[in-house]
């Protein structure tokens, strides 16, 4: 299959490049040429685990080229994927459809009769119709749209990409569905379940999804809280249920509240929907607001851990990215946490392993170190903000030592109370019985 992919950032490099590896023709289209001019001198534009090298073999072969250019990038494809932003609309909250839009406008110029418009975007309930609307004012004609939400997790991207728990396929025509099933059919062979739906159906399917998953995050976080004031433990707490099958064991490990580039913006997109459509949705509305307190309030644990006074006082934060994996600093916890350490008066040294050049764009004030020692150096207390596999494995008497203080904050339940306390540290992690911070 010929495929245009437009929109090449998190979702739609990693679609591309698994796509070509498919065996198809993709060809990646971005507005933003030091984008493009960075992929066709083989340079990420992110940094995700294996995608470097998925690129560089698929592109190599000749199966995976990138272009600015929409009407190169367009010709003789069988179906058009758009991967472009929906960020959250200031004010609303109402995914901002803009860029899917103007997308679609350009692409209406452009597009050839029997060609398969596929929304890969996150999109509220309806956007197909919107789409289909503007290509027909647009002139563009025969042309169908499908919706093909993507589940993919950054920093573990390709995997997700390739081994798919489900592929939503929403689409009105069988002609789409057709077209969508032949490009998946490698997955299709490996027997990953495809579920064809309506449209709107699938656009609602994968808000649901996250705000499914937000909800379950914010309720153990909840849970943590509890355990904190009646010396329970989390972790145990989290094992017990998650072993019910019912409930699952992912996405129960208690933090500093859920962050990144779709969880946030899907919920409220997602509320905005319910509340078009007269609907309220009490269960997301209530966790959009637990996990915002929560973020704003990691900054109270760390200044209690110290006293409850942060003026003057060193802070060193490991980790910044909103995951490991990822240098994605989009609504990550650790903003709300340095801003407001810098705001009360305390200096910040911060580690993260890829996510600097991104962080140091959103975080000013603060000192960026070159590794996590190096941010412990004189600190009063020690920060885990994200759980990196080389902040598990941290010789602790040597943090211990070259620490001011003897507080380490362990906002993602890296290390053992034990351990910690071992090395001389005063251990709080999240949830973990008495005392809690
Ligand atoms: P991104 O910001 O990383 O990439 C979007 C890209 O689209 C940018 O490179 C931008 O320059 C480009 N673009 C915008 N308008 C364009 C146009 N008219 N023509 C060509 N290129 C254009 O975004 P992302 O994280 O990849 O997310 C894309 C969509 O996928 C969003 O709707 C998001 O909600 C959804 N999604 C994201 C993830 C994730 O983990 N990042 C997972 C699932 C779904």
């Amino acid at each position: 299959m010929r495929i245009a992919m437009i929109g090449t950032g998190y979702v739609g490099l990693v679609s591309g490049a698994c796509f070509a590896d498919f065996g198809h023709r993709v060809c990646c289209v971005d507005k933003d040429e030091s984008k493009i001019d960075g992929l066709n001198a083989g340079k990420m534009p992110i940094w995700e685990p294996g995608l470097e090298a998925l690129v560089k073999f698929n592109a190599d072969h000749g199966r995976l080229t990138f272009t600015k250019d929409l009407v190169e990038g367009v010709k003789g494809a069988e179906a058009v994927f758009i991967a472009v932003g929906t960020p959250a609309r200031r004010g609303d909250g109402h995914a901002d459809l803009t860029y899917v839009f103007e997308a679609v406008r350009e692409l209406a110029k452009v597009i050839a009769p029997g060609t398969v418009v596929v929304t890969k975007s996150t999109v509220p309930v309806g956007t197909g119709d919107q789409i289909e609307q503007i290509l027909r004012e647009e002139g563009a004609t025969d042309v169908s749209v499908a919706s093909n939400p993507e589940f993919l997790r950054e920093g573990a991207a390709i995997a997700d990409f390739k081994h798919p728990d489900r592929i939503v396929v929403g689409a009105e025509d069988e002609s789409a569905q057709e077209v969508l099933k032949e490009i998946y059919r490698p997955l299709f062979l490996n027997r990953a379940p495809i579920l064809f739906t309506g449209r709107r159906t699938a656009e609602l399917t994968k808000y649901a999804a996250n705000a499914f998953l937000a909800v379950k995050i914010s309720f153990i976080n909840e849970i943590a809280d509890l355990c904190e004031a009646v010396d329970a433990d989390v972790q145990d707490v989290a094992r017990g249920i998650g072993l019910d099958n019912r409930i699952g064991a992912k996405f129960l490990h208690a933090g500093p509240g859920y962050g990144g580039s779709c969880f946030p913006k899907d919920t409220l997109a997602l509320l905005q929907t319910a509340e078009n459509a007269g609907v309220d949705q009490r269960i997301v509305r209530t966790t959009v607001q637990v996990n915002d307190d929560r973020k704003n309030s990691m900054v109270d644990r760390v200044e209690r851990g110290l006293g409850g006074d942060l003026k003057g006082k060193s802070v060193g934060v490991l980790g910044l990215a909103f995951k490991p994996n990822t240098d994605d600093m989009r609504d990550a916890p650790s903003i709300p946490l340095v801003e407001a350490l810098v705001k009360r008066g305390a200096t910040v040294r911060a580690f993260d392993p890829v996510a600097t050049e991104q962080a140091m764009k959103v975080l000013s004030g603060i000192e960026f170190v070159d590794d996590a020692y190096a941010a412990a150096e004189g600190a009063d207390a020690l920060v885990i903000v994200t759980e990196w596999d080389e902040f598990r494995a941290l010789d602790l008497e040597k943090v211990a030592d070259s620490m001011r203080g003897t507080v380490l904050v362990d906002l993602r339940n890296v290390y053992d109370r034990e351990e910690a306390e071992e090395a001389g540290l005063a251990y709080y992690g999240v949830g973990r019985g008495r005392p809690g911070l």
